[in-house]
C-alpha cells in the first residue's frame, strides 16, 4: 500500500547494462569491434517504501534484465543503484548477506525455480539455512508451516512432504513465494509471477501478493507484458521500450492519460473484455528494432504515429508520418518497385507512391488489411514540393536506380526526432522522454526524480 509520505527504498541513476562487449571468435576472425546490446540503457527510477511499482513493455524491451540488475542477479555496466541509501556495487560482505535477505526475485516459471529433488519443507527451509536464521530444526520447521499457511497452503503439514511435481502450477507458485517470504524480506521483485498459470487461478494469487504486501510490510516490483496486471496492481508504472524507460508515473493517470505515444499505442492495443466495446488501433508501425543497432535520435520514431515535422512543414502531421516512412523505406532498401507495382495494371510513379505512403501496421493491430497496404496519394495534404520530391524518387526505383533515389528523399524530411534523443521531462504527474513535452516542460528532469 503506497504510504502518504513516501520514502525512497530504491533509486536508480542513469544505469545501464550492456551484453556481448567481448570479442567473441567471430569478431576476433573479421577484426571488428564488437556490437554490444544495450539491453537497459540511461534508466533512472525511484521506487518509494511500500509502494508496487509496475514496469512495463514488449518482450525483449529490457524490463527482465532491469528486475534482475534491483536484486544483484546482474551487475550494471554503468550507474547505481542504491538499496535503502547504500551503492549495491559496493557492499561489504555482510552488507551483501543482509542485502540478500532483504532483497528477493520471485521468477516467472514456478517449476523452474524450485529444486525437483528437494521436497516443499527443503526448498522453503533452504533460505533459512543459507542466512543462518532460525534456532535449530524445530525452530526453523515451524517458520516454514507459518509460511505455507500465509501463502495459503493449508494446513502446511499436507505439503510439507511434497514434490514440486505432485504440485499444481499455483500451488508450485506459493511454494516460491513462501521461499521469497521466509527470510521476512523488504523488497521482493517479481518477473511475470503468474504469467505460467491457468488463467482463472492467476487472481487468486496476485491477491494473496496484495494480502502478503500488508502483512510482511513488503516493497514489490512487478515486471510484466500484461497491462491488466500491471493496472490492477500497481500503484506507479514505468514503460519500458529498447533499454530505455520512456514514461513513469502513477498507473492510474499512465494508463487513462499516457504522455509518451508508445504508451498511448501499448494501452490502445489491449483487447477489450466487452466485444460490442469499440476496439482501439495501436497506431503503430513496424516490428521492434534490433537492439544491437537501435535507431538514432528518439528510439521510438521509426514506429511513431506523433513524429514531429520539421518547421516550416505545410501538410499535416498525419501527411509527414507517411512521407517519413516513405523515406525510410527508400532508404532501407524497403521499397521494392516489383512488389509495390505487381498488382497495378502496369509499373508507375502512383503505385509505388500508393504503396510506400500506406502505414505499415503489425496485422494484429490493423483494422483493415487493404487500407494498409496501399493509400491514394490524393486523399492526404501532401505539400506539393514533397509529392515531386516522392515522385522524382519513385521514378529512380523505377529505373532501379535504388542509390539515385535515395539521393532524392536523404536530406529532406527531417525531424527532430530522428536526430535528438528526448531528455525526460516532467509532464502533468508523470515524468516523460518525447520531443512533444520540451517547450511546455523547460529543464529535463534531473536523474532519480519522479515525484
Ligand atoms: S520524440 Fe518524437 S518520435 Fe519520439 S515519441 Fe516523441 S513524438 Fe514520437
Amino acid at each position: 500500500m503506497a504510504s502518504d509520505d513516501p520514502e525512497p527504498i530504491v533509486e536508480v541513476q542513469n544505469v545501464s547494462k550492456l551484453f556481448g562487449t567481448t570479442q567473441g571468435v567471430t569478431d576476433r576472425l573479421l577484426g571488428r569491434d564488437p556490437t554490444p546490446v544495450r539491453a537497459v540503457d540511461g534508466v533512472d527510477l525511484t521506487i518509494n517504501e511500500g509502494d508496487i511499482m509496475g514496469i512495463a513493455g514488449e518482450s525483449g524491451c529490457g524490463k527482465t534484465t532491469l528486475g534482475k540488475l534491483l536484486v544483484k542477479l546482474h551487475e550494471a555496466t554503468h550507474g547505481t543503484i542504491e538499496f535503502d541509501g547504500k551503492d549495491i556495487s559496493d557492499l561489504s560482505k555482510t552488507e551483501r548477506n543482509e542485502f540478500r535477505q532483504r532483497v528477493q526475485m520471485i521468477f516467472q516459471d514456478p517449476f523452474e525455480s524450485l529444486n525437483p529433488r528437494m521436497t516443499v519443507f527443503q526448498s522453503v527451509m533452504e533460505p533459512l539455512k543459507i542466512n543462518d536464521i532460525g534456532a535449530g530444526y524445530q525452530d526453523r520447521r515451524d517458520r516454514v508451516k507459518q509460511v505455507l499457511n500465509d501463502v495459503g497452503l493449508a494446513p502446511a503439514e499436507a505439503y510439507l512432504d511434497e514434490f514440486p511435481k505432485e504440485l499444481s502450477g499455483g500451488e508450485r507458485q506459493r511454494v516460491a513465494i513462501a521461499r521469497a517470504l521466509i527470510v521476512n524480506p523488504d523488497f521482493i521483485v517479481c518477473d511475470e509471477p503468474v504469467s505460467m498459470l491457468d488463467v482463472s487461478i492467476r487472481a487468486g494469487v496476485l491477491n494473496l501478493m496484495k494480502e502478503l504486501q500488508d502483512e510482511y510490510g513488503l516493497t514489490y516490483v512487478f515486471i510484466s507484458h500484461d497491462l491488466s496486471l500491471i493496472r490492477y496492481m500497481c500503484d506507479r508504472t514505468a514503460i519500458m521500450y529498447l533499454g530505455n524507460v520512456i514514461e513513469q508515473g502513477p498507473t492510474s493517470e499512465v494508463v487513462m492519460n499516457p504522455k509518451h505515444p508508445y504508451t498511448e499505442a501499448l494501452f490502445d492495443a489491449v483487447p477489450e473484455i466487452d466485444p460490442e466495446a469499440e476496439r482501439h488501433r495501436a497506431n503503430v508501425t513496424g516490428e521492434v528494432p534490433d537492439p544491437r543497432n537501435p535507431p538514432a535520435g528518439c528510439r521510438f520514431h521509426p514506429r511513431c504515429s506523433n513524429i514531429i515535422p520539421p518547421e516550416g512543414w505545410a501538410g499535416s502531421q498525419e501527411a509527414f508520418r507517411r512521407v517519413f516512412q516513405f523515406k525510410s523505406r527508400v532508404l532501407q532498401d524497403d521499397l521494392d518497385p516489383e512488389e509495390a507495382t505487381e498488382n497495378a495494371a502496369s509499373e508507375s510513379t502512383d503505385a509505388i507512391l500508393e504503396r510506400g505512403l500506406a502505414l505499415e501496421l503489425p496485422e494484429e493491430h490493423s483494422l483493415d488489411a487493404e487500407a494498409s497496404r496501399s493509400i491514394d496519394p490524393s486523399v492526404l495534404d501532401l505539400p506539393a514540393d514533397a509529392e515531386r520530391t516522392l515522385r522524382e524518387a519513385a521514378e529512380r526505383l523505377l529505373e532501379g536506380d535504388f542509390e539515385a533515389a535515395k539521393a532524392e528523399v536523404e536530406d529532406e524530411f527531417e525531424s527532430i526526432c530522428e536526430r535528438e534523443n528526448p531528455a525526460v521531462r516532467e509532464a502533468g504527474t508523470q515524468v516523460t522522454a518525447c520531443h512533444l513535452y520540451e517547450e511546455e516542460a523547460g529543464e529535463p528532469v534531473a536523474p532519480g526524480v519522479s515525484d
